[in-house]
């Protein structure tokens, strides 16, 4: 085929694109490095970049600016950049750290900059948000008054927690903070609320068998997973947490209830140490720099309740802190203890008596209350938190005494059993109906007829007895949010009948 070209034609076409063209003129400031190491760069002639501002270098290692200083910037490498030489150039983007969010990333394990590691391919996203953003005022709060159900009746019913809450878990290691988070996770299904869990500095084993946990119970499809591990570079571990806000914010602006976890916040502020160390920042308390606080209150204020003109949407943030030997006035706990609305203490000596969750009720607190509790809830566990304190005291002195009045006897009988009450096993979360049928038969003395050996497995049938032959005990706590005369007398009745059937059985 022969085309036949004129040359008027496209000389016409070359004047029209003359005529349309407007000049742009863009001012793209380039800098030079003048040192590379240990994941930090110092750039030279970057004059106009922003705090926080994300920088480019050739090989497409993107970078943050974080100590802008007279003659030279200080830049974090997202990445090992061992393509990054010293003279070669970096770019200043003119844009702040952002990462693509929404309902994709449901069921998906990402790393600090939000891109998918599952090996489950790429994840389709329309909207972005910034990594750093700040958190709502005042004005766009309301307080906190729903109830975000964990499953632990210690919690539940003594420490509870409402929705937009920050409560801090900590404890030694290896106390059970992580199982209280996932637990917690789990007993979220069918709630409305979607979870995202941050993974910080841990082994990648252990943050696998959390995710096969999630993928058993059928959690995953409302969960998101942000993964940094040990291996990974100290800025991304730094990183991960915003990250993880950022794509639950998305949810909380949309009017939709969210709950976050950020395991654990100790090991991030190691790796923002680190950073601040290599930047040359001046170590203060701990080695940590002076900012360190402002570490961890502008990511927890970010948790909110948000008003109703906003839509009523939530972000409740579970931070969790790791203390040596259970020294809560190191840096990083006091501080993020003055940040949160109270936290669940964790001790390893409970732990090692076998009484799992090892939640120290004494010293744990919820500074929300019981605003955050069905009235339900209300009725049955004020007599729990009385007769367990006064056991406490009890059992301290009664070691030393040698005969005991019958009154001091029972009392003590009673408390064992109700500690018996409170233990529950990994990953088996109560519904607030459960929880609610065993506070009421612990605290009416109806397992004082058992061994305290006999409680736990009592404990379990009866919760099966009352779902299975007396379905109308759960529908009116449910439907009412009250335990009412009748459900109390329902209740009698399957406690009276269990216990025969127990009985019958043994
Ligand atoms: P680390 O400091 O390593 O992060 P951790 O404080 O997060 O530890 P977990 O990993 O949650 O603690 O739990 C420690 C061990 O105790 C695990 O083997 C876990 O299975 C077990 N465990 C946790 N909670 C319970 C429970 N309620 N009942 C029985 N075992 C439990
Ligand atoms: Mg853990």
């Amino acid at each position: 085929m022969v085309i036949n070209i004129q040359p008027d034609e496209i000389g016409s076409i070359i004047r029209k694109q003359i005529e349309g063209y407007v000049p742009k003129m863009k001012v793209v400031s380039v800098g030079t490095v003048l040192q590379v190491g240990d994941g930090i760069a110092r750039i030279y002639g970057l004059d106009e970049v922003m705090a926080g501002e994300l920088v480019e270098s050739e090989d497409g290692t993107v970078g943050i600016a974080l100590n802008p200083e007279s003659d030279n910037v200080g830049a974090v490498l997202m990445g090992d950049g061992r393509m990054i030489q010293e003279g070669g150039s970096v770019r200043a983007t003119g844009k702040i750290a952002q990462i693509p969010v929404g309902d994709s990333f449901l069921g998906r394990v990402v790393n600090a900059l939000a891109q998918p590691i599952d090996g489950k391919g790429q994840i389709p996203a329309s909207e972005f948000r910034s990594i750093e953003s700040p958190a709502p005022g005042i004005i766009s709060r309301r307080s906190v008054y729903e109830p975000l159900q964990t499953g632990l009746i210690a919690i539940d019913s003594m420490i509870p927690i409402g929705r937009g809450q920050r409560e801090l878990i900590i404890g030694d290691r290896q106390t059970g903070k992580t199982a209280v988070a996932t637990d917690t996770i789990l007993n979220q299904k069918g709630q409305n609320v979607i979870c995202v869990y941050v993974a910080i500095g841990q082994k990648a084993s252990s943050v696998a068998q959390v995710v096969d946990t999630f993928r058993e119970r059928g959690a995953l499809e409302y969960t998101i997973i942000v993964l940094e591990t040990a291996n990974s570079p100290a800025t991304l571990q730094y990183l991960a947490p915003y990250t993880g806000a950022a794509l639950a914010e998305h949810f909380m602006y949309r009017g939709q209830h969210a709950l976050i976890v950020y395991d654990d916040l100790s090991k991030q502020a190691q790796a923002y140490r680190q950073m601040s160390l290599l930047l040359r920042r001046p170590p203060g308390r701990e080695a940590y720099p002076g900012d360190v606080f402002h570490l961890h209150s502008r990511l927890l204020e970010r948790a909110a309740k948000l008003s109703s003109q906003l839509g009523e949407g939530s972000l409740t943030a579970l931070p969790i802190v790791e203390t040596q030997a259970g020294d809560v006035s190191a840096y990083i706990p006091t501080n993020v203890i003055s940040i949160t609305d109270g936290q669940i203490f964790l001790s390893s000596d409970l732990f090692n008596a076998g009484i799992r969750p090892a939640i120290n009720v004494g010293i744990s607190v919820s500074r929300v209350g019981s605003a955050a509790q069905i009235k339900a809830m209300k009725q049955v566990a004020g007599k729990l938190k009385l007769e367990l304190a006064q056991f406490a005291e009890l059992e301290a002195f009664a070691q030393f005494a040698s005969d005991l009045d019958k009154t001091t006897q029972n009392q003590l009988a009673r408390g064992q059993r109700l500690r018996e009450l409170l233990k529950q096993s990994q990953s088996a979360p109560l519904s607030v109906e459960e929880q609610i049928a065993t506070i009421y038969t612990g605290v009416n003395g109806y397992l004082d007829v058992l061994n305290v050996e006999q409680v736990k497995r009592f404990l379990v049938q009866l919760r099966e007895y009352v779902a299975t032959s007396k379905p109308k005990f759960g529908e009116i706590i449910r439907s009412t949010k009250v335990f009412t005369e009748q459900a109390e007398a329902i209740l009698k009745e399957a406690i009276q009948e269990a216990t025969e059937l127990f009985f019958a059985t043994t």
